[in-house]
């Protein structure tokens, strides 16, 4: 049956280890984040066996399912209405509104606990935090006051709205928030969450400031890939996850359409140009499961474009019938939106 995403098990255990080791040795612990898989309970397997410190995830029905012994961090800002949840099962949580802090702190009062909180920093992406340049302090204050809420750290996060990639300079901003609060309060912070995978390159390149001392992983650990500029890592996978879809029709036919031209199923103007005549395989997945941009062509295939259901695609070879099946690699919205679709089979390689 297909589509089908195949998940090598063993892969991602390679990029889990190669990248925790290098993360550990300059400092780094490291939490890695499970949401662009819905945090599939057969890959928490495989973080189970690693000695990464934290999984986190955006969402909190994930992190209610996940099945660990390590810290669990909820990393989207907690929704009000959920914030009972959130205390219940999260260790950490990743907040920028006091509204929301002092609902934790009620949530934890009454199930007798504490509950550590990241106050995130907005140093320029424009994606969640106080800002930077606004007057923090009394906010702090107040923090510091709820009894049943302990500020565990800071954190700030890049290249994921504005495409702010991180430099020496950028982060020496939450340095100075870092600092500034430590001796505001003569309180030291215990984490210091500095980034994202766009962090990784400075990593590499022994350029990430000592004051940061974790990071939250996810795309590199399932791509191999550092997102500042969008470089392959060099001893890891890309492909940890591919998607297998079946040909339901192929045929010789012109490149052009022909007739009074419109738009296409989705509302977009139709924009050909006639290459003559090609061969045209029709797939059996679409919009519904993925976007065709989100596929990465390989050497037989030019991908044309896709409707909600049906997925077209150029053959270069010949090799091909009905009923064959092609491979292709996948981008993080590739992954997110597969592992989403509950019309996508899952096929995990190499079990542990
Ligand atoms: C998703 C997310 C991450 C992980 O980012 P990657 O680019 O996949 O490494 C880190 N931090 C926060 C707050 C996130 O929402």
């Amino acid at each position: 049956m297909y589509p089908s995403i195949h998940i090598n098990l063993e892969k991602y255990r390679h990029n889990l280890n190669y990248l925790h080791h290098l993360a550990k040795e300059h400092g780094q612990t490291v939490m890695v984040v499970t949401k662009v898989f819905c945090a599939d309970h057969k890959l928490i397997d495989v973080i189970n066996t690693t000695d990464i410190e934290y999984i986190a995830d955006s969402k909190i029905e994930n992190l209610k399912k996940i099945k660990t012994d390590k810290l669990k961090v909820l990393l989207r800002i907690p929704q009000l209405s959920q914030v009972n949840e959130v205390v219940k099962y999260s260790d950490l949580s990743l907040n920028s509104e006091l509204k929301v802090i002092e609902a934790l702190d009620l949530a934890a009062k009454n199930i007798n606990q504490k509950h550590r909180i990241l106050l995130m920093f907005d140093i320029g992406d424009l994606r969640e935090g106080i800002f930077y340049k606004s007057d923090y302090l009394p906010i702090i204050n107040k923090i510091l006051t709820l009894e049943h809420i302990e500020l565990f750290g800071i954190g700030t996060n890049l290249t994921c709205f504005g495409g702010v990639i991180p430099t020496e300079e950028t982060l020496s901003k939450l340095q100075m928030i870092k600092e500034h609060i430590e001796k505001h309060f003569s309180i030291s912070l215990n984490m210091i969450s500095g980034g994202n995978s766009s962090a990784i390159q400075m990593l590499n390149d022994d350029k990430l400031p000592s004051f940061i001392n974790n990071l939250r992983i996810g795309e590199a650990f399932v791509l191999g890939r550092e997102t500042a500029y969008g470089k392959q890592i060099e001893n890891m996978f890309d492909d940890v996850f591919t998607l297998k879809a079946e040909i339901v029709e192929l045929k010789e036919k012109p490149s052009m359409p022909e007739g009074l031209l419109g738009f296409d199923a989705f509302g977009k103007p139709s924009n050909f140009i006639d290459q003559g005549n090609m061969s045209r395989a029709i797939l059996g997945i679409g919009r519904q499961d993925v976007d065709c941009e989100n596929l990465i062509d390989g050497p037989d295939t030019n991908i044309l474009g896709c409707s909600s259901d049906h997925l077209i695609v150029e053959l270069k070879t010949n090799q091909y019938a009905v009923g064959s099946v092609l491979n292709f690699k996948l981008t993080y919205a590739g992954i997110l939106r597969l592992m989403t679709s509950p019309y996508v089979r899952r096929v995990y390689e190499n079990n542990l």
